[in-house]
């Protein structure tokens, strides 16, 4: 597990790309906000975009959850306990984090969907990156939607409930970015086609479509997805062209 690509959109903006999912990095003063953190194995890679960022992980003063499934938040055990670092959530994610429900495609889900072009290698890979493993996090603490963070890069917290119940989007004013999380995505490993888009079916656990919405009112024009490469160009267009790739889905 060691591929990586570290995409600069804007002066302390980061775009984290491993192999299967993506992470931000938001920077002031030398110190980092991280929203999400990748598969479990997935945490030395984490540590890398953060010295190629020119940090070191004790400079970590926050980290931020789109959502609680495993490829999101595989690495926050691991910087809350080493670092201390403060791990916050939507009210409605937190139970999520925690492992009090869970709302992810099963495994048998998965296979059941082996046989559709990309699933099966997908699949082997994210298991070699620990998407099996017991990733319940306590220590996660509720948010304030709507408002900015105390943390280095002000990010606002959106709520885009649809592919989670609590699933939270993270808006940058100052670079006209955000982080869609799983919301809005541009590309997936078991997807046919790249560019805005909603996931399969398989992976949503409510009205996607209508989590698209709180997004297209956004002043920006940087996508920084859960999982895909940076999209630029009007949010509203991006949430459009979302919005006809769900339309087209199959399954
Ligand atoms: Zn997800
Ligand atoms: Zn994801």
């Amino acid at each position: 597990m060691s591929a990586l690509e570290v995409v600069r959109v804007g002066d302390d903006v980061f775009l984290c790309r491993g192999r299967d999912a993506n992470w931000v990095i938001l920077r002031e003063d030398g110190e980092l906000t991280l929203v999400d953190t990748g598969y479990p194995a997935y945490v030395p890679v984490v540590e890398e975009s953060i010295r190629q960022v020119g940090a070191r992980p004790e400079d970590v003063r926050g980290i931020v959850v789109t959502h609680g499934h495993v490829d999101h938040i595989g690495g926050l055990a691991h910087f809350h306990g080493r670092c201390g670092v403060p791990v916050l959530a939507h009210p409605t994610e937190v139970p999520h984090v925690r492992r009090e429900r869970l709302e992810q495609a099963t495994p048998a889900q998965v296979a059941r969907n082996a046989h559709r072009r990309g699933v099966l290698t997908w699949s082997l890979r994210i298991t070699r990156a620990g998407a099996l493993k017991d990733v319940a996090f306590a220590d996660v603490q509720p948010l304030v939607p709507g408002e900015p963070l105390d943390l280095p890069g002000r990010p606002v917290p959106v709520p885009t409930a649809g592919h989670t119940s609590g699933h939270t989007a993270f808006f940058v004013p100052t670079a006209g970015a955000v982080a869609t999380g799983d919301g809005l995505c541009t590309a997936h490993p078991t997807a046919p086609t790249t560019g805005p888009q909603l996931l399969a079916r398989m992976f949503q656990h409510g009205d996607d479509v209508a989590g698209l919405d709180p997004l297209a009112g956004l002043d920006a024009d940087v996508v920084l997805p859960g999982h895909g490469p940076v999209h630029r160009g009007p949010i509203a267009e991006a949430v459009r062209a979302a919005r006809e790739t769900a339309a087209a889905r199959t399954w």
